[in-house]
């Protein structure tokens, strides 16, 4: 059997760099206990490797206790909820993605005077709540184009089109064409989304007409892991999304001469070599 592992498997620049920060705080905590507002990524294992160091993912920013660090994580918080950490005696340690951070600041920037906000993106995403709350004067989520399609938007009213980072660009750039080319409307748009996603998802679509078999490796609640088995499919190569190693279906891989491997963003080296590991032992 040949296994083909994509170059863009694992984790981002955003998640690499929060977990980095949060690896130096639990090294030197210097004797204040770490909360993180949320997971600090869609990953149970590493999130059972935090936990087990004492690191405590807070349901809710209140949960957070006085004199704590409250870390941000990659996906970042809402304006309101920063605002009400930073009145309080908690010391954050921002750990939101510099991509994010800038679109959150082009959505600030972008929706001054009146403007409204029709974001493209999953509505109960921590990311978008984060995004939508820098615009001020209200805003729209729409997770598809029959969502954008069923959107009453208003002739006269100044909209600005953002997307969460995470979004299918494709998908966003023939939606902001149509928009933009309405004569009715006043679109303008923010590119926003990130091209490590772009990237991981051209890649899996590229592998997958490569290969007979697909594995997906990523936490089955990270929205991005699943788009990538989603892509697989799409490209109509049959796919299975695993957690671990322990979840491949070993006997039915053996029937396959030729497998591909890919990773969500938040998909640590480890799990990944396990996977491989046993792929290759077929
Ligand atoms: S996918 Fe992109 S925007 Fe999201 S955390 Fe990773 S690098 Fe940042």
């Amino acid at each position: 059997m040949e296994v083909i592992l994509a170059e863009t498997a694992g984790f981002c620049m955003g998640v690499d760099m929060a977990l980095r920060r949060l690896d130096k705080l639990v090294a030197a905590p210097g004797g204040r206990p770490i909360h993180i507002i949320g997971p600090i990524i869609h990953n149970p294992q590493v999130l059972a490797r935090y936990a087990e160091q004492g690191v405590v993912t807070a349901e809710r920013p209140d949960d957070v206790p006085d004199g704590a660090y409250a870390v941000i994580r990659a996906h970042g918080i809402t304006r309101q909820v920063e605002a009400d950490l930073r009145a309080r005696d908690v010391i954050i340690k921002d750990a939101t993605c510099p991509r994010v951070k800038k679109a959150q600041l082009l959505i600030d920037r972008y929706t001054v005077d009146g403007e409204v906000l029709l974001l493209y993106g999953e509505a109960d995403h921590p990311e978008v709540r984060g995004l939508v709350s820098y615009a001020g004067n209200g805003h729209h989520v729409f997770g598809s184009e029959e969502e954008l399609n069923d959107l009453s938007l208003v002739p006269g009213v100044r909209y600005i089109l953002a997307a969460q980072t995470t979004q299918d660009r494709t998908l966003f750039e023939s939606m902001a064409r149509r928009l933009e080319q309405d004569p009715d409307l006043d679109v303008t748009v923010l590119h926003t989304i990130c091209d490590a996603t772009k990237l991981r998802q051209s890649e899996t679509s590229e592998l997958a007409d490569r290969v007979d078999f697909m594995v997906v490796v990523g936490g089955l609640n990270s929205g991005n892991t699943r788009r990538l088995a989603q892509v697989a499919v799409e490209r109509g190569t049959p796919c299975s999304h695993v957690e671990t190693a322990a979840d491949l279906d070993t006997e039915a891989l053996n029937h396959y001469s030729r497998i591909g491997v890919t990773a969500g963003a938040s998909t640590p080296r480890v799990l990944i070599d396990q996977v491989l590991d046993v792929l290759e032992s077929l």
